[in-house]
């Protein structure tokens, strides 16, 4: 559920049952997923046939979505749970159980062939410009004994809060070798520019913040661990 009725803008794929009990449980709380679950503009689902953006007007008229609205994916931990209770053994194929049973009037593309689950989100794309801050950043937090770096003074400069450029490091920079390589250096040899108006970064943080939803751990497992 919900039952929407709806054609996909792009592939005319037919999708009466949304099926968005098969979001990632952390997705499910969001404020977005509400006006996904309603219709209602603010949110985006890829398409289960064509993995094309889909969000909704005022009126409920599925519609692109905007830049900025958060995309909900199908987990694929879900959906074989899902396949599971629908009475399929566990060899059969999600594609064979979606067309069978719940995406069953694809247009140009059959269900869940080239689907991006949400364990498989791409991480959130930046510009080059804000990329080339961002490492210069992590660098200068490295190095923050050898003297205040350039990126690290725009970032007091603007009262940034360092943790809000964490989550877009997190977020569009996720693995940690890449990290590391930035922190360590060579010393970027440009000067650095801030590459955001109040208003952008606001944005861009929102948008971190969402497609983080897909791989936050829960805070329930406390690991006991002793010192390097
Ligand atoms: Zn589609």
């Amino acid at each position: 559920m919900p039952y929407w009725s709806i054609y996909c803008l792009y592939c005319r794929g037919y999708i009466a049952d949304a099926l968005l009990e098969c979001l990632p449980a952390s997705k499910r709380v969001a404020a977005a997923y509400r006006l996904l679950f309603r219709a209602k503009a603010g949110a985006a689902i890829a398409c289960p046939y064509c993995n094309g953006l889909l969000g909704f007007d005022d009126s409920g008229r599925p519609q692109a979505p905007q830049p900025g609205w958060p995309v909900f994916r199908y987990g694929l931990a879900e959906l074989e749970a899902r396949k599971l209770a629908d009475g399929e053994s566990a060899a059969t194929p999600l594609a064979e159980w979606a067309l069978r049973h719940r995406f069953t009037q694809p247009g140009s593309h059959p269900p869940l062939t080239e689907y991006t689950y949400a364990e498989n989100a791409p991480p959130m794309k930046l510009s080059r410009e804000e990329i080339v801050f961002l490492r210069h950043w992590m660098y200068d937090e490295v190095h923050f004994q050898e003297g205040s770096g350039a990126a690290k003074r725009l970032q007091v400069e603007h009262g940034v809060a360092p943790a809000d450029l964490g989550i877009l490091i997190a977020a569009a920079i996720p693995d940690p070798a890449e990290q590391e390589a930035a922190g360590q250096g060579p010393a970027p040899s440009t000067v650095p520019q801030w590459p955001w108006t109040e208003q952008a970064l606001h944005t861009r943080i929102a948008e971190a913040r969402a497609s983080l939803g897909d791989r936050q751990a829960p805070a329930s497992t406390k690991v006991r661990a002793t010192d390097a």
